[in-house]
């Protein structure tokens, strides 16, 4: 079997490690034999999410959403269908905000996304405190450990699902105790780190999604010794239960 994966501006794009969720798929589905293909997918360049089998973006500062919105507006209509058709997409903090409607921006600007996600996400402007620190969500998924460093606090609306629900940290808005939006196979979600070394459940979930795509629902996963990663999951889970903030306590 082989995996296509399209990273979205993954120079642009990249931050807190997020380049390493690019990197654990590889290296999940090399210690399985299965294929992997990490094609880079920057402005400009040619790029029809139907020849991926999984898509991933990372985080950025308001400037550099702002450079790469107008390319991801124009590739709107095709995620949106594939999304539809059930690709496998991992958006993280900056791009997730971007696959919800908008980001307004810290001095106010709007910054277009492409609407994967029923959410919008405006930042509370340059005084406001920004939502940083060691975070633990409830999903599908089991137990998800990570960190979130975002000025931006994203609203769903009535009926989008979230990713989990916070543990501890600031998920969302510091507010709703949501986590992140789920479309399908789409995740988007404030945990960088980088979130899938650490959190191999998910990794799997998403290799599989898009294998079975590919492949069918006969693909399977067979398991691997995963003791490194749940080594390094429980000592992020270990230092936000000695930092993260709690949910409920002020922001
Ligand atoms: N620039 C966005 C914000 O501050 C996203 C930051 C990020 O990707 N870490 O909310």
């Amino acid at each position: 079997m082989e995996l296509r994966v399209a990273h979205l501006y993954p120079e642009v794009m990249n931050l807190y490690g997020d380049r390493g969720n690019a990197i654990a798929v590889r290296a999940r589905c090399a210690r399985r034999g299965i294929r992997c293909e990490v094609l880079p997918v920057d402005i400009g360049d040619p790029f029809d999410p139907l020849d991926a089998d999984l898509v991933l973006i990372g985080g950025g500062q308001d400037r550099e959403q702002r450079r790469v919105a107008p390319d991801l507006v124009e590739r709107g209509p095709a995620l949106r269908e594939a999304v539809e058709g059930g690709l496998p997409v991992l958006a993280v903090c900056g791009g997730f905000q971007l696959f919800g409607h908008r980001y307004i921006d810290h001095d106010g600007s709007v910054i277009p996304g492409i609407g994967v996600f029923d959410a919008e996400t405006r930042h509370p402007g340059p005084v406001a405190d920004r939502c940083i620190g060691d975070i633990v969500v409830e999903t599908r998924f089991g137990e998800v450990a990570g960190f979130e460093n975002h000025g931006g606090r994203t609203y769903l609306a009535p009926g989008q699902e979230p990713f989990g629900r916070v543990r501890l940290g600031f998920g969302n808005n510091a507010e709703d105790g949501t986590e992140g939006a789920i479309r399908g196979n789409a995740i988007g979600t404030y945990l960088h780190g980088s979130l899938l070394p650490k959190n191999p459940a998910l990794a799997d979930a998403l290799i599989l999604a898009g294998l079975r795509r590919r492949y069918g629902p006969g693909a399977e996963l067979p398991p691997l010794d995963d003791a490194a990663e749940e080594r390094a999951h429980a000592a992020a889970v270990r230092a936000a239960e000695r930092r993260a903030r709690r949910p409920g306590r002020p922001a």
